[in-house]
């Protein structure tokens, strides 16, 4: 049986193409009716899901192409964060930011506008400068952001809706030190009056609350190394710490301000540490920034319903960008999220309330966690989805990437 990393969705498709070639992927994007990829499975949810054909990119050639002069990389869809991370440190430069695990592919993480942390860090989907995909007629399209304007905008955070990426160009920077160090016990009261400076105190800042008091059990601050951050709101912790109180810090990344190079600080996990089956869901909840505090608040009011189904709430942000199907599209953002107990069950109904008392902030459900928001009510909420759909209904006129779960927000039901 098929199923994603979490074990909670099985896929309706019983078997997995793993064309070897672009060639062997055009002819069974051309042959399928209904078509989608998965990439290393890490969503939550049905949005890779389909009862035709599945097919993962993973064993076209890996390739990963550094241009040094013009501090880009070509790579292949299906390669993870943590190989392109080495390669690119390699060549002594680095991706801006990467998300709290390192073992994601790049294309179903940007196709799903994944993020990590940083006022000043756009999702990883920002980097992309072009991309080339397999489209409904089995044809290759590439699309830059130089030459493509709006369409480029839209398809880049694409759900799998508009055809197989099977390689993307993102843009790099110098490569960089980073250093982390995790604080204690900061009241919800102090982000009343700091807020601002709390979530910017350093290039990437996560709060993390279990929600069974109004304060954030850790504060982890990634920042330049030889710039200590000026954090006088709570106690740095005595040693390494796991998000989730109680768990070995083992595997996470160095913590206590040893500098190392920026892809083994920027995630929370250690890149060597393969993950197994993860014993969790995932929700998360994106925001415009200045709701920070509103929201914590609502969130607060409903803490003991919160509380008894969650391991861990993670606050982050995202800076805004203008990708159409972004969470963080046209303002900077917070992100609320949620890692629960892996009981579908119970977590559903907390969902519904959570989703109740986020709507005044028209909170965006990240697309490839848990959300039980209506598609009713995403063209509230992402501005630019009758546009999306425009894109869609032009590369994919019959529907072949489209799923159960993608029907309704395409349909606009
Ligand atoms: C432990 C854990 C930690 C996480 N941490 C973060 C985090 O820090 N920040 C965050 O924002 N999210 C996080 N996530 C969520 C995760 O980043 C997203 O679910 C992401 O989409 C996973 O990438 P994937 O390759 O596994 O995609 P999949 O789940 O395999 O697919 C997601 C979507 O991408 C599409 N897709 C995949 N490959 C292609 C392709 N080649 N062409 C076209 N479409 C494609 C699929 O069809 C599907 O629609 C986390 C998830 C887990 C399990």
């Amino acid at each position: 049986m098929l199923t994603n990393w979490a074990g909670n969705i099985a896929f309706t498709a019983q078997h997995l193409d793993r064309p070897a070639t672009v060639e062997e992927l055009q002819r069974l994007v051309r042959a399928g009716s209904r078509v989608r990829v998965l990439g290393s499975g890490h969503s939550f949810n049905r949005i890779a899901d389909t009862d035709g054909t599945l097919v993962s990119v993973a064993s076209l050639p890996s390739e990963i192409d550094v241009d040094r002069a013009a501090s880009t990389v070509r790579v292949a869809a299906g390669v993870r964060y943590a190989e392109l991370a080495r390669q690119v440190h390699a060549q002594g430069l680095a991706l801006r930011n990467m998300a709290s695990l390192p073992h994601i592919s790049v294309a179903g993480s940007v196709a799903t506008g994944t993020h990590g942390s940083g006022v000043a860090n756009g999702s990883l989907a920002t980097a992309v400068r072009e991309l080339d995909l397999i489209t409904a007629d089995g044809e290759l399209l590439t699309l830059s952001r130089e030459l493509d304007g709006d369409r480029f905008a839209g398809a880049v955070v694409s759900l799998g809706a508009l055809g197989v990426v099977t390689s993307l160009t993102l843009d790099l920077v110098p490569g960089f030190e980073l250093a982390q160090r995790a604080y204690t016990g900061l009241p919800l009261s102090v982000l009343d009056e700091h807020v601002e400076a709390v979530t910017s105190a350093a290039y990437s800042v996560s709060l993390f609350t279990d929600w069974r008091g109004p304060r954030f059990g850790q504060v982890w601050l990634k920042y330049a190394a030889g710039q200590e951050p000026d954090f006088p709101w709570a106690p740095e912790a005595a040693g390494p710490l796991h998000p989730v109180p109680g768990m070995s810090p083992v595997h996470c990344t160095q913590q206590q301000g040893v500098p190392g190079p920026w892809h083994e600080r920027l995630p929370h996990f250690r890149a060597e540490f393969t993950p197994s089956a993860g014993e969790e869901l995932q929700s998360e909840y994106l925001m415009d920034r200045r709701h920070t505090l509103a929201a914590l608040h609502a969130v607060d009011a409903i803490r003991d319903a919160v509380a008894p189904v969650l391991q861990i709430c993670e606050v982050r942000t995202v800076a805004g960008d203008d990708l159409w199907l972004s969470p963080a599209y046209g303002h900077d953002t917070v992100a609320f999220h949620f890692t629960w107990l892996k009981d579908t069950g119970a977590v559903l109904p907390v969902l519904g309330l959570l989703e109740e008392r986020l709507a005044p902030f028209a909170a965006r459900p990240h697309w490839g966690k848990l959300f039980t928001v209506p598609a009713g009510v995403l063209p509230g909420r992402y501005p630019k989805l009758a546009d999306f759909r425009e894109l869609a209904r032009e590369l994919d006129p019959t529907g072949k990437f489209t799923n159960a779960f993608l029907a309704p927000v395409l349909r606009g039901v």
